[in-house]
């Protein structure tokens, strides 16, 4: 479709470009079904972590949770406690350049790649010592924003089956999971109904570009019609949150009641049949 015509259907009925675009997916479930994942870049997304713990336990949902090394070391405990309840920890590598704590001057895309590779590696050999697993999915820090296509053979030669580092409007295929290269699945983070062509999540969403002002209740309501759409029309959906943003005010609780008030399958990335 024309884009001028593409743009007078999102200003007149963005529901409905929404709906033909999500469509246009291949649908890896199958069903409607969501991907709930989460980012823990600071201290305050550390302190609000036994608390999502405790919301997901009692809405009984799966999420992933894209992880620092340096935290892992240092509050091995609660990511233990994550990866025991049955949630997927996500490389989200060691210092998260450019990280305040650790590494406020360094930007992951500026290193090389022996850097990039140390970082990944690093965070990968702490998972294993911390918590016991072999992690076989990476998110780089800040997106797109700090993403590289020097990644991808990086995570081929770890044995990693995806990343997840990339924003779903203007990805091929839609936005679907699919093979991006050296045979790693690329799984885009997704828009909402009223922005497909932005990253529905709390930072963009509340904070830096606020186009909802901050406001909590039109957030929540943004992923409701949004979850609709998705379980009427069996699609596939994937975001990230911050923690620390997200259960402010009760939007987590919300957001969850949410997914199962739609009956809406909720998996992990690496549910994907790799
Ligand atoms: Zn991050």
């Amino acid at each position: 479709m024309a884009y001028f015509a593409r743009k007078v259907i999102h200003a007149t009925c963005p529901e409905r470009y929404f709906i033909q675009y999500m469509q246009k997916q291949q649908n890896p479930f199958g069903k409607a079904t969501y991907s709930l994942t989460f980012d823990f870049d600071f201290e305050k997304d550390i302190e609000a972590f036994p608390y999502v713990l405790d919301l997901l336990k009692k809405h009984d949902i799966k999420a992933g949770f894209a992880v620092i090394g340096k935290f892992v070391e240092e509050y091995p405990d609660i990511h233990l406690r994550a990866v025991d309840e049955g949630h997927e920890i996500i490389n989200h590598t060691y210092t998260h350049p450019d990280n305040p704590h650790w590494a406020p001057d360094r930007y992951f895309n500026k290193l090389t790649y022996n850097e990039q590779k140390e970082e990944i590696e690093r965070a990968h050999e702490v998972f294993k010592k911390n918590l016991g697993i072999e992690c076989i999915g990476f998110r780089t820090p800040h997106y797109g924003n700090l993403h590289t296509e020097s990644v991808y053979p990086i995570l081929a030669e770890l044995g990693y089956k995806y990343s997840s580092s990339t924003a779903a409007c203007g990805y091929k295929g839609y936005g679907a999971p699919s093979e991006h290269s050296h045979g790693i699945i690329e799984i885009p983070t997704g828009c909402s109904v009223h922005f497909p062509f932005a990253i529905f999540d709390s930072w963009n969403m509340l904070r830096k570009k606020t186009p909802f002002l901050g406001d909590d209740k039109l957030f929540v309501k943004e992923f409701a019609d949004t979850m609709k759409i998705i379980a009427e029309h069996n699609l596939f959906l994937t975001h990230y949150f911050d923690p620390y943003d997200i259960t402010e005010n009760g939007k987590l609780s919300n957001i969850l009641d949410i997914i199962k008030k739609n009956k809406i399958n909720t998996a992990l990335y690496r549910d994907l049949h790799f």
